[in-house]
């Protein structure tokens, strides 16, 4: 049975090997409703494999996970049909959820227009910027309103002033729908601007969390990404937080 106060994802003891290399060692990660929480770490420290199981898209792992309803994934690349419009695409989003064909296209034309692509409805995949693309894939993961979206590196292909864009968009979309959030990335800055909590997962666990207050206060930003790159072992010194 559901309760309120259940998580919208968590893993349990999550232990994936493959092959010999333990890449998750019993990982332990909650999702809370309506919490937006960040999973930073190294490349290759499994972010990814936690993501895909808490998608349900990796089922070969020891442990338990817990999931609200059908959770929502957006990757890196947009992933979209490229033979198909912008509003069809979209429409995928909508092919689980036993609605009606008027409903299905007033939900699409409602999230798309909350992405700001209102009017795009009928552009093909391949006539879209990447941040174009990258709205759209958001909107085919939000139109069905799932409690869990899953973002796996989501903003990483992005030019800077597009990501903040896409941060903003992100951040409204969220304020309005109240899903919650797991972001999977490498950025600690992305982290320390988006999430109530991020932890690094290190050596197959949560080595480090960081809870990071809203609204954001400047100062305690700079420390939250000082500790950040301290558990990550990167020096702080340099002008490059992204590892
Ligand atoms: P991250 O997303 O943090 O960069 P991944 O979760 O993609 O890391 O990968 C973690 C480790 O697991 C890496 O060493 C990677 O090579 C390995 N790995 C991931 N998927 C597979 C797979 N399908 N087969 C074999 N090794 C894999
Ligand atoms: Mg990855």
């Amino acid at each position: 049975m559901t309760t309120t106060l259940a998580p919208a994802g968590a893993l349990q003891g999550v232990t994936r090997r493959f092959g010999h290399t333990t890449v998750l060692n019993g990982l332990d990660l909650e999702v809370p409703r309506g919490d937006i929480v960040a999973l930073l770490g190294r490349s290759g420290s499994g972010k990814s494999t936690a993501l895909r199981i808490l998608a349900g898209l990796d089922r070969d792992h020891d442990g338990t996970v817990h999931i609200d309803g059908a959770p929502s994934v957006v990757f890196q690349d947009s992933r979209l049909l490229p033979w198909r419009t912008v509003a069809a695409n979209v429409r995928h989003g909508l092919n689980r959820v036993g609605v009606d064909r008027a409903e299905k296209s007033e939900r699409v034309s409602e999230i798309l227009a909350e992405v700001g692509l209102g009017g795009r409805e009928g552009a093909y995949p391949g006539e879209l910027s990447g941040g174009q693309a990258q709205r759209t894939s958001l909107a085919r993961a939000l139109v069905a309103e799932p409690a869990l979206l899953l973002l796996d590196e989501p903003f990483g292909a992005l030019d800077a002033l597009t990501r903040r864009t896409m941060h903003k968009l992100l951040l409204r979309l969220w304020d309005r729908h109240g899903f919650g959030v797991l972001l999977v990335t490498h950025d600690v800055d992305e982290a320390v601007a988006l999430a109530d909590r991020v932890h690094v997962l290190d050596d197959g666990v949560v080595a480090h969390t960081e809870k990071i207050d809203r609204p954001r206060d400047g100062g305690a930003t700079t420390d939250h990404r000082r500790s950040l790159l301290d558990a990550l072992g990167v020096d702080h010194t340099t002008e490059d937080y992204s590892i």
